[in-house]
């Protein structure tokens, strides 16, 4: 089964490690496409990798499982939480690839942040919660450091990635 990587690119200004504050129950805000008929989402859905549900088949259960409003076929997507990395002020206006979805019958084709992020000052100890990326951009004071932070330039992209064997 296929394989999506989100890989998302940004210009952290004197922050790093930006990261959801609660994996498991991050809302990863997407618009899916049907691999079958090309049915793309018209609405933002979104995904939980603590949430389970069962598949139509009655095989197994999978993160998100949805039946195509056109072809009416069964697909589902599981998040790969283990895949998941920050995004590292190391590679700064770089893509880096955050997490992966496993992909039955859909691809994911757009990504919206949201909110819920987490990051770390790299010039202090500071760490801010409710990092805001609704606007795709964030902007805070490290008092420790007396420096701006920032967070701009948001891009992000769906790579396919090898298929687990
Ligand atoms: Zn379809």
């Amino acid at each position: 089964m296929p394989r999506f990587a989100l890989e998302v690119k940004a210009n952290m200004v004197n922050v790093s490690n930006l990261m959801p504050e609660e994996l498991p129950d991050f809302r990863w805000h997407v618009k899916l496409k049907c691999s079958n008929c090309g049915e793309v989402s018209d609405h933002w859905q979104y995904v939980v990798a603590e949430n389970q549900s069962t598949t139509g088949s009655g095989r197994g259960s999978a993160n998100f499982t949805e039946k195509c409003k056109l072809c009416s076929r069964q697909n589902s997507l599981d998040i790969l939480t283990e895949t998941f990395k920050p995004y590292t002020a190391d590679k700064n206006l770089e893509y880096q690839a955050m997490i992966a979805f496993d992909c039955r019958g859909l691809e994911p084709v757009d990504f919206d942040p949201r909110n819920g992020w987490c990051c770390e000052s790299t010039e202090s100890s500071a760490k801010f919660s409710d990092v805001d990326l609704t606007e795709r951009e964030w902007a805070d004071y490290d008092e420790a450091a007396s420096a701006a932070v920032e967070i701009n330039e948001w891009q992000h992209r769906f790579v396919v990635v090898r298929a687990k064997k």
